[in-house]
């Protein structure tokens, strides 16, 4: 555990990254966005930092999903900013709908209660499909049938470091399903009866817990012992899912697809604000072997209001170790030492 960045395999010189050549050394990978027309500058700013600082000397393809049409302007201004393939896709209307057994009137009750303990935009019903799309829906769209890998960017989020390897290539050769940079603790009265659910779901497939699995992590109590006891016996610490480089052979398992199933029946998606990090982050944290998720240390990466930025000489605009713009209490967010306690560092 010497907590040194990977190993630069593959790096540019030896390989052949044209964004044309049909037999690059690129793997089976995309770079993914979920993105609103009314986000293009903030797309762009964030397309322009990965570019800069990655994706120019490896030329991943990038994605683009919405649930309404990508306007012209927003294609072309998105298509200018890269030399790699790009895609637009519509998100098919049996995905991103609420399903039929959700209760509209619940929904608005139940937001009116998820208000009043401040729960961030419990009324914005786009902002529940979202979270749901993101948990369980993603990874079914007809595009991404063929791709293995994907570095999920939102508008806005600022890349700090050069990195000069090939991060797929790193992922699919050091066997990791899931890469993260933050790890945060969540706002328990979003999720009170996801762990509840979560443990009816188990009682049921005791089958697809993993052998080395980090439950221990998803109910450690030492640092937010309160969150424990309102989000029903999980920590809430979970990986912030707006930077996530995974591999959707895990989400496509049988273990996932159940456990999604099981979740989108129980609701907590519309009648509570369940977020796809917690979702996910519950998930590798039960059904896959804990050394098989790996933070990336090296990628320097900011999503209003918290960092990851680490100490190194490729990095620009970001300071050393910090962890939050915000106001100081926020570092208490951080339950990064909460993992490594539990898995430790690879
Ligand atoms: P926050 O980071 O939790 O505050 O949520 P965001 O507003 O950043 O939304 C998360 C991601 O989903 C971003 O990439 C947004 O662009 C995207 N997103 C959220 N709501 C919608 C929506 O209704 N339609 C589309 N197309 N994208 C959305
Ligand atoms: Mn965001």
């Amino acid at each position: 555990a010497t907590g040194e960045p990977p190993e630069p395999l593959h790096r540019v010189e030896a390989n052949n990254y044209d964004p044309d050549n049909p037999n690059s050394n690129r793997i089976n990978a995309t770079l993914l966005s979920l993105v609103r027309n009314e986000e293009l500058s903030g797309i762009l700013q964030s397309m322009h930092d990965l570019e800069r600082t990655w994706n120019h000397k490896f030329n991943y393809p990038w994605m683009f999903f919405n649930d309404v049409p990508f306007t012209e302007e927003f294609k072309k201004a998105t298509s200018a900013a890269t030399k790699a393939k790009v895609y637009y896709h519509e998100i098919p209307k049996e995905h991103w709908e609420v399903p039929s057994w959700i209760n509209h009137d619940l929904f608005v009750e139940s937001a009116n209660i998820l208000q009043e303990q401040d729960v961030q935009y419990a009324h914005m019903l786009s902002y529940h499909q979202m979270c749901r799309w993101n948990s369980g829906l993603f990874y079914k769209h007809p595009a991404l049938a063929e791709y293995r890998y994907y570095w999920r960017v939102e508008p806005k989020v600022h890349f700090f470091c050069d990195v000069d390897y090939d991060v797929f290539r790193y992922m699919e050769d050091h066997n990791k399903t899931y890469g993260f940079t933050i790890n945060l603790y969540d706002s328990p009265q979003s999720i009170s009866t996801l762990w509840p659910e979560t443990m009816k779901f188990i009682a049921g497939h005791k089958g697809h817990l993993a052998e080395n699995n980090a439950i221990e992590w998803l109910k450690d109590k030492d640092r937010r012992p309160d969150h424990n006891f309102k989000a029903n016996g999980y920590s809430t610490c979970h990986f912030w899912s707006n930077f996530e480089i995974a591999d959707m052979n895990f989400w496509r398992s049988k273990a996932y697809e159940d456990y999604f199933d099981h979740l989108d029946r129980a609701g907590g998606f519309f009648y509570e604000r369940w977020g796809d990090a917690p979702v996910h982050s519950i998930a590798l944290g039960l059904f896959e072997d804990k050394s098989k998720v790996h933070w990336f240390r090296d990628i320097g990466y900011q999503h209003i209001p918290f960092f990851n930025c680490p100490n190194s000489g490729k990095c620009k605009g970001c300071v050393t170790g910090r962890f939050t713009d915000g106001e100081a209490w926020l570092n208490k967010e951080d339950c990064r030492p909460n993992w490594f306690k539990y898995v430790g560092m690879d």
